[in-house]
């Protein structure tokens, strides 16, 4: 039998509450799929990103809220939401030290744009303001529920995964991608033209969804072989 791969599940840490966590959906859906779910809290130094990489097999970069301007290297823009800046610089330092490492990482949501950012690429700070014809990316239905469809690129991973070209999914944000970073490339779009998903495409597993497969998991099949292909391409 396979050993279980061990992967990383990065975390928020909310200051007032002091508290450190992920939503459960992520932990469940690492466990569902056959991983042993690491919780992560931000790491502060260099030293210690590198010791909790050496202990997993892969990392899960996790939903949340905004990335600072500071680490876009940008002015704050008028429609900028919630900023956690320890989180930013964690999350920035453990993908840069992950792709390094071509350890299988998965992005998801504001995972995608801490991977488009510490690859070098560019987001959006407020979708609405910044592309305005664009659709409704924050969902009105409850977060398990798809909202809008998904093109998937053929000769991609998530294309590989799903065998299809068009599925639905759910969509709770209002940052998204605005440019892929180098050698990276896009896998998935909506029919606004917003950015839905890019992989790198020389690596491992190196992928990043703009949606939360782990919300989708009980009704959508898509979800599950997302999930299960990155916990399988953990595997050592
Ligand atoms: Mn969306």
């Amino acid at each position: 039998m396979l050993k279980k791969p061990v992967i990383g599940i990065t975390a928020a840490h909310c200051t007032e509450e002091l508290k450190t966590f992920p939503r459960h959906y992520y932990v469940e859906s690492i466990r569902k799929m056959g991983g042993i779910p690491l919780i992560v809290p931000p790491v502060q130094t260099l030293e210690e990103a590198t010791d909790v990489l050496n202990l997993v097999h892969g990392l899960l970069l996790t939903g949340g809220g905004d990335i600072s301007p500071l680490y876009l290297k940008e002015v704050p823009h008028i429609g900028i939401g919630e900023c956690f800046p320890e989180r930013d610089f964690s999350e920035i330092l453990l993908t840069q030290l992950a792709l390094e490492k071509n350890l299988p990482l998965l992005g998801i949501c504001r995972g995608i744009q801490v991977l488009a950012v510490a690859a070098g690429g560019r987001i959006y700070q407020d979708i609405p303001s910044q592309y305005p014809s664009s659709m409704q990316h924050s969902q009105t239905a409850p977060r398990q529920y798809a909202w809008h469809d998904v093109t998937i690129s053929e000769e991609s991973i998530l294309y590989h995964l799903f065998n299809k070209t068009k599925i639905g999914v759910n969509s709770l944000h209002h940052q998204a991608v605005s440019e892929i970073p180098p050698e990276f490339i896009q896998c998935a779009f909506a029919s606004d033209g917003i950015i839905e998903g890019i992989e790198k495409s020389n690596a491992k597993f190196c992928l990043g969804v703009q949606w939360h497969p782990e919300s989708m998991m009980e009704t959508e099949v898509h979800s599950q072989a997302l999930l299960s292909g990155f916990v399988k391409a953990c595997v050592d």
